[in-house]
């Protein structure tokens, strides 16, 4: 037995293998197949036909409406929204700065530029004033709109999506949610993914639950979902011979993965429960360490799935053996010598090297942010005992 506490393990429930099994016997090793629609299917019953949401009538029809597509990635999730939404060369999408950078990138594979825009210090997701200003200034700066708007729910808080969807409205520019560390995460009752006009959704191997590889786009509605099918599986038209209008992709998953899929859903639910119960159990055991404050939901809108655990150090906090690499690295190299894994938060887009000649606007929160937190274990391996070891480890590792 191995016992190092990692940051997030995947778990599978047993059930996985005789997905797999129906894939292997029934000569189904390819990109599409029983499980990829049987994985579709899973999601869709649990993200828009979930007779147990508390949303009203007019929320209901509207996610009864959507279809949802298994891609191969959150990434080309995020991709094949924003083909679907028309976004291409010399466009701008603006884009939360806290997040990985996986929500940017393909804004550069349609050729478009990402905009960067700050967070705000409750959800640490995009602030809806900076949002709105930053627009204005694209509109004055370029003479046109941005063409999509991608909020992230970070660590799976859900991000002021009513206050964002009102900007989106009034400059008429649609939203794309990269929800791919929400999984289960939810908003006045609603399900995080389903709010914009299109959700992206990941199951690599780190997050909520996992297809080894993969993701989902929720779509607005069926002819969505036909496009994105499409473009996904090569562009190819109905004729008998192969038949290109449009460039297409190759991004559908393959039903090997989605019978994983199909065995993570069924214990998709407890897998919740369990990280929900990890960030109590977080809260009651650091209640009394004012050094540290665990990152909780703001208020009774937000309901986050706590995908990863997050504490962020207070003003007068010191850690020890900070040679000036900063609290959060010196915390993670005494955790890491405790065998327990330990991670920066996401380290801000407008900071990236990579991203240094895109816009950007900022008010210093996400990089305060970054500058004094850390991810902590969470996930279906980190029981009770585990937590406690953390716990214990954190104090000891401050002054
Ligand atoms: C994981 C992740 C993605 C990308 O998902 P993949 O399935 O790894 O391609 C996108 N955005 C965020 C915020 C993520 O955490």
């Amino acid at each position: 037995m191995n016992d190092r506490i990692l940051l997030c393990l995947c778990h599978m429930s047993g059930n996985e293998q005789r997905f797999i099994d129906e894939a292997f016997a029934d000569n189904w090793v390819v990109p599409l197949g029983p499980n990829v629609t049987g994985f579709e299917k899973d999601l869709e019953d649990f993200f828009l036909r979930d007779p147990d949401l508390k949303i009203s009538p007019e929320e209901r029809a509207l996610l009864e409406r959507k279809r949802t597509v298994a891609l191969s990635s959150g990434t080309a999730a995020i991709h094949m929204g924003l083909v679907a939404l028309g976004v291409g060369r010399d466009d701008e999408v603006m884009v939360q700065s806290f997040t990985f950078s996986a929500s940017a990138n393909p804004v550069t594979y349609v050729g478009a530029t990402p905009v960067f825009v700050d967070s705000e210090p409750d959800t640490w997701n995009i602030d809806p004033r900076l949002l709105d200003r930053a627009i204005a200034d694209r509109v004055e700066k370029t003479g046109k709109k941005p063409k999509a708007i991608i909020p992230v729910y970070l660590y799976g808080m859900p991000a002021k999506i009513d206050e964002i969807l009102e900007v989106a409205r009034k400059w008429d520019i649609p939203v794309l949610e990269d929800s791919a560390e929400a999984f289960g995460s939810l908003y006045k009752g609603r399900p995080c993914g389903t709010f914009g006009s299109y959700g992206a959704l990941s199951f690599n191997g780190n997050k909520m639950i996992t297809t080894s590889g993969g993701g989902a786009l929720i779509c607005p509605d069926e002819e969505a979902y036909r496009l994105v099918l499409s473009y996904a599986t090569q562009s190819r038209e109905p004729f008998p011979w192969y038949q290109h209008e449009r460039i297409g992709y190759n991004y559908r998953l393959s039903n090997i993965s989605a019978g994983i899929g199909r065995g993570q859903m069924t214990i998709a639910r407890e897998h919740l429960a369990h990280h929900r119960a990890v960030q109590a159990l977080y809260r009651s055991l650091l209640a009394d360490v004012a050094e540290l404050e665990l990152h909780e939901n703001p208020g009774n809108d937000f309901d986050s799935n706590f995908w990863l655990c997050t504490v962020t150090f207070t003003d007068g906090a010191a850690v020890k053996g900070d040679d000036g690499c900063g609290r959060p690295e010196a915390m993670r190299r005494h955790l890491a010598s405790r065998g327990i894994e330990s991670r920066a938060l996401w380290k801000p887009m407008h900071l990236q090297p990579v991203f240094a000649s895109s816009p950007a606007y900022v008010n210093g929160v996400s990089e305060d942010l970054f500058s004094r937190g850390l991810c902590i274990p969470a996930g279906p391996w980190v029981g009770e005992p585990e937590v406690r070891r953390v716990v214990e480890a954190l104090k000891e590792g401050l002054c």
